[in-house]
């Protein structure tokens, strides 16, 4: 593993020959994941991700995996899990292994957040949401979360009947990661990130302890995924750090946007499959339009994966993606 304020005994010896086991597993070949949330069907932007995604590891001759991250049971929807599963086979979109779920994964985050704790990189912070707020800039959410509660001291109980969130202490400097299609992996820890919330003070894990662990665990080797969480990456890699882990390399793609050039939504009900299919369009044709959307084949092709990447090599889509670039 990678230097880290952690020592390989700080960590308890499960979580520790797990971390080693998936960092040691990366070095083997590739793996890749898709990720969705299951908090409704998949549109054509995030069928085209999941698309980019499969190609850059099938080409590789990596495995992929699907995971879903449904640990906000709150905006999950009930089945939308099936249907994401049922989109990715009907394109012919075939993952490794059995789908992992992150509900089903609690016990290894929240011991790697006991772990965190006891070498004291977490504090407790008793900001509300409504106070951040009011601190942050007149238009947008607070980008940074100022440390107001960084040096406090304190319990971990409840005080006025609320319990804390968890944050974790970022060092000063630059958190980097390897990029290959985005601006380069680089954000300052203090500027651009803050000391980032792994538990909420309604008591959820949050996504970036989760996501971290996994691609730790699971021996992730390329994330492949949409350029909205490039920002994401930063707080990720901060968490892996104190792990004492480097991270995967990533490829952020464009997100698909729609004429005016919005990111399309599942809540505005951008078309998925079902459009697609009322439009009279099998397998083949999505595949060729979602292709030919990043400019992989010509407008109108008709192919199925497996021809897709038969007409493809690794140089060529890294063309296609970097050419994508806004
Ligand atoms: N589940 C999150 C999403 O759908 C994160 C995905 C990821 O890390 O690739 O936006």
């Amino acid at each position: 593993m990678a230097s880290s304020p952690l020592t390989a005994s700080a960590l308890p010896c499960h979580l520790q020959a797990l971390l080693e086991a998936g960092v040691r597993r990366r070095e083997l070949g590739y793996r890749g994941r898709f990720a969705p949330s299951p908090t409704g069907a998949l549109h054509r932007g995030n069928l085209r991700t999941a698309l980019l995604s499969w190609l850059h590891a099938r080409l590789r001759g990596g495995q992929w995996l699907l995971r879903i991250d449904d640990l906000d049971t709150p905006r999950n929807r009930s089945g939308a899990e099936a249907a994401i599963l049922a989109d990715l086979r009907w394109l012919g979109l075939t993952w490794d292994g059995e789908v992992l779920r992150q509900s089903e994964r609690r016990g290894l985050y929240g011991t790697a957040l006991s772990a965190l704790r006891r070498q004291g990189l977490l504090y407790p912070c008793r900001c509300s949401r409504r106070l951040l707020a009011d601190v942050s800039a007149p238009h947008g959410a607070l980008a940074v979360y100022p440390g107001f509660c960084r040096d406090r001291g304190g319990g971990w109980g409840p005080e006025q009947g609320r319990l804390p969130s968890w944050r974790l202490r970022l060092a000063a400097g630059a958190l980097r990661w390897p990029e290959a299609y985005a601006p380069p992996g680089a954000l300052d820890a203090e500027a651009a990130i803050g000391d980032v919330v792994l538990r909420r003070a309604d008591g959820f894990l949050a996504y970036h302890l989760a996501t971290a662990v996994d691609e730790l665990s699971l021996g992730i080797s390329d994330v492949v995924r949409g350029d909205d969480l490039w920002s994401a990456t930063g707080a990720q890699v901060a968490v892996m750090a104190a792990l004492g882990a480097a991270p995967p390399s990533y490829g952020h793609v464009p997100l698909w946007r729609d004429a005016e050039g919005r990111r399309l939504s599942k809540r505005e009900g951008a078309e998925g499959l079902d459009g697609y299919r009322q439009r009279g369009l099998d397998a083949a044709a999505v595949l060729g339009e979602l292709a030919a959307s990043a400019a992989l084949v010509p407008p109108g092709s008709r192919l199925s994966a497996a021809e897709l990447l038969q007409e493809l090599s690794p140089g060529r889509l890294d063309r296609a993606l970097r050419a994508l670039q806004p």
